[in-house]
């Protein structure tokens, strides 16, 4: 980058004008190295191999894009993202005093329990304790009075109340938000994020913070400031997506009464009767959400990368075309359908998996099987593995089904969730919270679900908190205080 050979450095013109200049090389993936004037930033290596320019041929055109854009926010703790993680970030950390700006590419507040449509919550507890303790709890039974739950004291989610109670949660804690606003890449200066250089529908600008919280399921802001990830199984492969649906004219009393459930019960009857393209065995079916309502988890979008826009637009094709095939099995194999009517598909493609960051510990499959306890634990959790199939076959369902009986805890068992696995290695002021926290595939299986993400957002919110108001490095906070703070706001740490 060229410097100005006399007077103001350009640094120091844009710094005191407020504005920042973002300078990018792009390629086809929309990876793009970036600079910060002034400043030579090395961009590190990422652990994820991508195509080489060899391999790739569009690689080889490249655009320099080069803005002055404003910096139009500043705050103490940003959060990215507004999933069930980014909210529990935000409402705990503002909660400890902080100023918190919260930015969500999405229309609504609640990621893939809302705008993804996905229709129940998964365990809260472990049968005998509340592991989501505190925000979680909070969120629940907030629901729970706003008439959200379905049965009233169930898991069944009414995604409209539960938007709405997230803006009221976020609203009282004084959490400044925005919709439409996406995170597009940040500036990172030896090893701590300065500047997050945000896409809204008023064009770019930035938003310049002390700590940073990557709540956007996909660690997209842990991955654009270069902290290595993993992504799927050692040859790339993810879990599938699904794009869940809403359903209206079910008779549910009939459902019940009928011993057929609503899942995959008369799969192989349909299967020989040719009723669908795949024969896929894993139907995880569906959830009541209102009185004749029927929140559908039905169908796998196979081959997905949800970090691709292209493969998630063939997702959402195949999502939507696929549904036919279900809504004629519901209708004549299982009984309480026959009426049913599709209303809606999320808005939001149902993503499980996509980046792993890494951590300064990665949470692994022993830890699940030892019942870890860990010195700096900020929580514990209790999830079964649940790693959906790779494909539609045979095989890939008898696999998850060992894996899902297998590694599973019994009533009053957990394992603990270290601080470690929320602190990216390489960066300094930045956390990350949900389903893209440090852990190997099967633990990532059993965190990514709503309740874990409560826990790891709170967590992040506290510890961004504290370390907002001492030195800016995640590392060098009090964990003993961090714990404390996570008791006292209703956290299960029975070991500290
Ligand atoms: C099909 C399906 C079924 C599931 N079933 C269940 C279930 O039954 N029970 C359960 O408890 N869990 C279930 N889960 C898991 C659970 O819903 C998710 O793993 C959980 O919502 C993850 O929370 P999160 O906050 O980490 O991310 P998300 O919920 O994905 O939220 C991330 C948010 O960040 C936003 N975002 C992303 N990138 C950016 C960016 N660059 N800039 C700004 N914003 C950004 C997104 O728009 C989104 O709102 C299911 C998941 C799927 C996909």
């Amino acid at each position: 980058m060229r410097r100005r050979k006399s007077g103001l450095s350009r640094r120091t013109f844009l710094v005191s004008s407020g504005a920042t200049i973002i300078t990018k090389m792009t390629n086809s993936y929309g990876q793009a190295s970036n600079q910060e004037i002034g400043t030579t930033m090395k961009h590190e290596q990422r652990q994820h191999p991508h195509p080489t320019k060899d391999e790739n041929p569009h690689l080889k055109k490249q655009v320099v894009y080069s803005k002055k854009i404003p910096v139009k926010y500043e705050c103490d703790v940003l959060v990215v993202g507004g999933g069930p993680a980014g909210v529990a970030a935000a409402l705990a950390a503002s909660r400890q005093g902080c100023h918190v700006r919260l930015i969500e590419a999405h229309s609504c507040l609640g990621g893939m329990g809302t705008a993804g449509m996905v229709p129940a919550f998964m365990q809260f507890t472990d049968g005998k304790n509340f592991l989501a303790g505190g925000i979680g709890k909070e969120v629940l039974e907030t629901l729970r009075k706003a008439d959200g739950t379905v049965p009233p004291d169930g898991m069944g989610i009414r995604a409209e109340t539960l938007k709405r109670v997230y803006d009221n949660l976020l609203t009282e804690a004084d959490v400044v938000f925005s919709f439409y606003t996406k995170l597009i890449d940040v500036l990172t200066h030896r090893g701590s994020v300065q500047t997050a250089v945000c896409s809204g529908k008023s064009g770019l600008y930035a938003i310049k913070a002390k700590m940073y919280i990557d709540a956007t399921g996909d660690g997209d802001l842990c991955a654009f400031a270069g902290a290595p990830f993993e992504k799927g199984d050692a040859d790339g492969g993810m879990m599938p997506g699904t794009l869940c649906s809403l359903w209206a004219n079910i008779d549910w009393d009939k459902v019940h009464a009928s011993g057929l459930g609503a899942g995959g019960s008369q799969l192989e009857r349909a299967f020989q009767d040719g009723v669908f393209t795949l024969e896929d065995r894993h139907l995880p079916g569906m959830w009541r959400v209102g009185n004749t309502l029927g929140g559908g988890n039905i169908g796998h979008t196979f081959g997905l990368d949800g970090t691709d826009e292209e493969s998630l637009t063939k997702a959402l094709l195949w999502g939507r075309k696929s549904l036919l095939e279900y809504e004629r099995y519901y209708k004549e194999y299982l009984k309480g359908f026959e009426q049913m009517e599709l209303v809606a598909t999320g808005s939001l493609l149902g993503v499980r998996e996509t980046r792993r960051i890494i951590g300064d510990y990665v949470l692994n499959l022993e830890d699940f099987k030892t019942r870890a306890v860990f010195e700096d634990e900020i929580g514990r959790y209790s999830y079964p593995v649940d790693i959906h199939i790779a494909r539609p076959d045979k095989e890939s369902y008898e696999t998850f089904l060992r894996e899902h009986t297998s590694f599973r805890l019994g009533t009053g068992e957990n394992y603990g969730i270290p601080y470690r696995s929320l602190t990216p290695k390489t960066l300094n002021n930045v956390l990350v919270a949900g389903r893209c926290i440090s852990t190997d595939r099967y633990m990532q299986s059993s965190i990514r679900v709503m309740p874990g993400c409560y826990i790891t957002g709170q967590a992040a919110g506290v510890a961004a908190a504290l370390a907002s108001k001492t030195n800016l490095d995640t590392r060098s906070i009090s964990i003993k205080e961090l714990q404390k703070t996570l008791k006292d706001m209703g956290a299960f740490l029975p070991n500290c």
